[in-house]
């Protein structure tokens, strides 16, 4: 079966037969391409690219598994040295920072600085998004539904998957927060709804 092929099965059998493949690439599609556009604009008052912008809405959600250079890349699908760029531009205008790992000398973390978290919060996500959202009441099962078809094609593809503690396989629940059961460490809360680089979907 081509990944392609596998993509059409999982939207068919969740969507039903007359979902097609050519419609729901017309519409993610057009989806894409309008949040771009408005991703630009938003971006041309800092400076700032697209790109740019995925980097800031992924760190301001990764947990600590999951805010360093490789992770980016592999979030975005992009090549190191493209991010690497992307990242010097961001340290550069003062929206992230870099902290040391404390336990591996040659890692480094990405956090967003206070001015990075401003920006995030005052643009992403981008209103044009929000204000459609409106027309049908915050689409909850949408969310839900968008997620499985991403979901599904991420495993036809073989890429990771970059999910919440919630879900994980690996997640253990524990009074204040949880369990990471790859690596035994403890995790808060808030950190259970961060995006994890090594997140497996499944039931713990
Ligand atoms: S439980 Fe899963 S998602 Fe959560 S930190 Fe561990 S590997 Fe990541």
């Amino acid at each position: 079966m081509t990944n392609a092929s596998a993509v059409v099965n999982v939207v068919a059998s969740r969507y039903g037969a007359a979902v097609t493949a050519d419609r729901v690439y017309e519409l993610l599609e057009r989806l894409a391409n309008l949040m771009r556009a408005e991703e630009r604009a938003l971006g041309a008052e800092a400076g700032l690219q697209p790109v740019h912008l995925h980097v800031l809405a992924y760190l301001g959600r990764a947990n600590r598994y999951s805010d360093t250079p490789i992770a980016v890349a592999e979030y975005l699908g992009s090549t190191k040295g493209t991010v690497s760029q992307s990242i010097a531009v961001l340290q550069e205008k003062g929206l992230i920072a870099t902290a040391d790992d404390g336990d591996d000398a040659r890692k480094v973390h990405l956090r967003l600085s206070a001015k990075g978290r401003r920006f995030v919060d005052r643009l992403l996500p981008p209103a044009v998004l929000v204000d459609g959202l409106q027309s049908f009441g915050r689409g909850g099962p949408l969310a839900d539904q968008l997620a499985e078809l991403l979901l599904g094609m991420q495993r036809a593809r073989g890429s990771r998957t970059f999910g919440v503690c919630r879900g994980c396989r690996h997640f253990r629940r524990a009074d204040g927060g949880g369990v990471c059961g790859l690596t035994g460490e403890a995790l808060r809360s808030e950190e259970t709804q961060r995006v994890c680089r090594e997140h497996e979907p499944g039931q713990a």
